[in-house]
């Protein structure tokens, strides 16, 4: 740390993003990425007239995006927020709406507890039940803002919408926050409450479903009250938040939305066939709504078999934290590579293939 850093974030710890290494090729199940490549019109948006464009700014309003995602998800355009990437997005939420303090599960995803500690915000990390599931009423009527993952990481367990409507309808005065970075493999969006309830910021990516974790997009639906205090956060930080290229790909994704939701039953087969395998071998395996299975098993500890899968490898992700430190997170890949993991793990634990 140089002299000049300025003292109040001396003490900040930064997020640790997962590996991606260029030593080898690995089979990556660590960072929750899509298997299958982007759809047809992406690569196609991306032509040579794209990049000739790109000496111009792009439109920082995102405004053929913005109609795009609001037709899909049948809403306004000044319902629909878009940024670089969801973790932009909560960057932006935490700044606008945390100042009353901040209420986050203790094991969820690692960046809440950055951005409160960046703002300089107050937050208290609520603990999961046993089982590891969150009880909604922990969050009620306590007069902050309310940020949670649903589907929750890394667990992968989901809240039905009928919880989340009860903590919107329990916290008014603040923004509820639902992190819906894993919806599409079969979890709930509480979307459709938007406009019921001005609270409510719905916060989704397209690093996930969508196969463009590199391009940076991700979106969030409010009130326009909410997303016009987004857009100020956004204009007084950086206006081209979303590239040209990104805008581009976006907007061809969203126009072919049916191809992702397709990959994304692919991904709910191999959830399935690995969620079984693993039990056959005798793991103990939280039923997920996510790309990824969480998991553990007293034959092998957590970080050992991470280490294990590494040397064979394929990368999965472990967690060095006191309640789930036995488990890991393991990306749902292809069906082959999901194959090739479950032999893996076989072999590690001295099991016949
Ligand atoms: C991956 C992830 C994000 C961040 O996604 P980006 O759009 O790539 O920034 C946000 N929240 C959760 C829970 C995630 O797992």
């Amino acid at each position: 740390m140089s002299k000049y850093f300025n003292p109040r974030l001396a003490s900040l710890e930064a997020y640790t993003p997962g590996e991606q290494p260029r030593d080898r090729t690995y089979i990556k199940l660590n960072t929750n990425e899509s298997p299958y490549p982007p759809s047809r019109g992406v690569r196609k948006a991306l032509d040579r007239q794209r990049i000739d464009a790109l000496r111009l700014y792009c439109d920082p309003n995102a405004t053929l995006l913005k109609e795009e995602l609001a037709k899909l998800y049948d809403k306004k355009p000044s319902e629909v927020f878009v940024s670089n990437g969801s973790d932009d997005i909560l960057n932006f939420a935490f700044l606008a709406f945390g100042a009353d303090g901040i209420l986050f599960p203790d094991i969820s995803y690692g960046f809440y507890e950055v951005f409160a500690n960046l703002h300089g915000l107050s937050y208290e990390k609520v603990s999961l039940k046993k089982d590891f599931t969150i009880d909604v009423d922990d969050y009620c009527k306590q007069n902050k803002m309310v940020v949670i993952a649903n589907p929750n990481a890394p667990t992968g367990l989901a809240l039905p919408v009928k919880k989340i409507e009860k903590l919107l309808k329990a916290n008014p005065g603040h923004v509820v926050l639902i992190d819906e970075a894993y919806v599409d493999f079969g979890g709930e969006s509480c979307a459709d409450l938007v406009e019921k309830y001005p609270n409510l910021l719905c916060v989704q990516t397209f690093s996930k479903s969508r196969s463009m974790a590199g391009a940076r997009l991700g979106f969030a639906i409010g009130s326009q009250e909410l997303i016009a205090d987004l857009e100020k956060i956004k204009y007084s930080t950086n206006p081209y938040n979303v590239n040209a290229l990104t805008q581009a790909a976006g907007v061809a994704a969203v126009q072919e939305n049916g191809y992702y939701m397709r990959n994304c039953r692919r991904i709910i087969k191999s959830r399935n066939y690995t969620k079984k395998e693993l039990e056959k071998l005798g793991f103990e395996v939280l039923p997920s709504k996510a790309n990824f299975l969480f998991a553990k098993t007293d034959k092998v500890g957590g970080r050992e078999l991470y280490l294990l899968l590494k040397e064979k490898g394929i990368l999965v992700r472990h967690f060095q934290k006191e309640r789930i430190k036995d488990f890991n997170r393991i990306t749902i890949g292809s069906q082959k590579e999901m194959e090739a993991f479950i032999d893996a793990v076989k072999e590690i634990l001295g099991e016949s293939l």
